[in-house]
């Protein structure tokens, strides 16, 4: 697989669901990825994407080195945030995984240094023993919450559980029902395991590492 693969399983998907061309966009994660790597893999390909491929990061120390060494690039954090790490987060123009209030008010005060804030995505816990993500009952009173500090919440993220494609398909789709009650246009959905299913329930955003560096 290769990025020009997965663009095209991304345009298959867009099409049987009825959506038009270019209803998603892909997100290229570059965790554990040399630049070296990324530039073969990813940036050679910029010009298959309006604006280029969002390059997206888990590791707060990661994001901070290579945005260094790439500032022109548009960077998203899509790993879990910690309030130690939200200072690493300057060069970040949309973060996939707030998860609390205290989160938003680190990240709008850090941005009020900074002159600029980056949009923000709320994190939907998947129903599955899995540590990270909002419960679906309190998404709407966080959400409420953040807005108050001030942050832009665009939409909404999820991690399906591995391995199972059935439930996977049954979180993007309560996932995308939740967003579109909430009145959040974006979804952050999808990565190289289950982006098909994902686009097809509506996701906006696709997080896909390893499918493009095979
Ligand atoms: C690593 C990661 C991805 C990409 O996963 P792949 O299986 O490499 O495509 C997507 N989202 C998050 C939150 C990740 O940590």
């Amino acid at each position: 697989m290769s990025l020009p693969e997965v663009l095209a399983g991304i345009r298959a998907a867009e099409e049987e669901a009825g959506r038009p061309p270019g209803s998603v966009r892909l997100v290229a994660v570059t965790k554990g990825q040399d630049l070296e790597a990324v530039r073969a893999h990813v940036l050679a390909y910029a010009d298959l994407q309006p604006g280029g491929f969002p390059l997206g990061e888990g590791r707060a120390q990661e994001l901070r080195d290579k945005a260094a060494l790439l500032p022109d690039a548009e960077w998203h954090y899509i790993g879990p945030l910690q309030l130690n790490k939200v200072k690493y987060m300057r060069p970040v123009s949309l973060i996939h995984a707030l998860e609390n209030v205290r989160q938003a008010e680190a990240l709008a005060r850090a941005a009020e240094k900074w002159g600029r804030a980056p949009d923000v995505l709320l994190q939907r816990h998947n129903g599955e023993a899995q540590k990270h993500g909002i419960h679906p009952d309190e998404l709407s009173a966080v959400y409420a919450g953040v807005v108050q500090t001030g942050l832009n919440v665009r939409g909404l993220m999820v991690m399906a559980p591995e391995g199972d494609a059935a439930a996977a398909r049954r979180v993007f789709a309560d996932t995308a029902a939740q967003a579109h009650d909430l009145g959040l246009p974006e979804l952050s959905m999808g990565m190289s395991g289950d982006y098909p299913d994902a686009v097809r329930a509506g996701a906006t955003l696709v997080r896909v590492g390893r499918s493009l560096f095979l």
